[in-house]
């Protein structure tokens, strides 16, 4: 059960020691990738086993930070009181040029104006001391 309190506040990922180099790159302007040694697979969401062969050798690289909208939702209506300021906003399916596809959501853009294809580059936004989030502008936007 969620809290009044809770529904005003925005859910946060919580860091942890498999995540914790992922969201240190972040803090510093970097995304970082795992990019598994023996099959070449590269993968955005942290674990300890290469998503595609199974082994644990794996190197975080940064991403160029480039990537194309592979598909998106524009959000009307609030899921909660914590996102009413918000609406409307993109959530983003972004295909980083490096291969694998994250969900964010569109920064400095207009919301109604996501298409397909649109090329994307990222932004990390600091929200608390702990957490930086990957997020997505128009490719090409002047830094705001
Ligand atoms: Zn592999």
């Amino acid at each position: 059960m969620i809290s009044a309190e809770d529904s005003r506040r925005k859910p946060l990922p919580q860091p942890d020691a498999d995540t914790a180099a992922y969201w240190k790159g972040l803090e510093q302007g970097r995304l970082l990738l795992q990019h598994c040694l023996d099959c070449t697979h590269v993968q955005v969401y942290q674990q300890g086993l290469c998503r595609a062969c199974g082994c644990d050798r794996l190197e975080h690289r940064a991403a160029s930070g480039r990537g194309r909208v592979h598909s998106y939702s524009v959000v009307h209506r609030a899921p909660g009181p914590a996102f009413r300021h918000d609406v409307p906003y993109a959530v983003l399916l972004v295909e980083l040029e490096e291969g694998p596809r994250m969900i964010s959501s569109l920064v400095q853009g207009d919301p109604a104006a996501v298409t397909f294809d649109m090329p994307l580059e990222l932004v990390c936004e600091r929200v608390t001391d702990d957490v930086t989030l990957p997020r997505f502008r128009p490719a090409g936007v002047k830094e705001a």
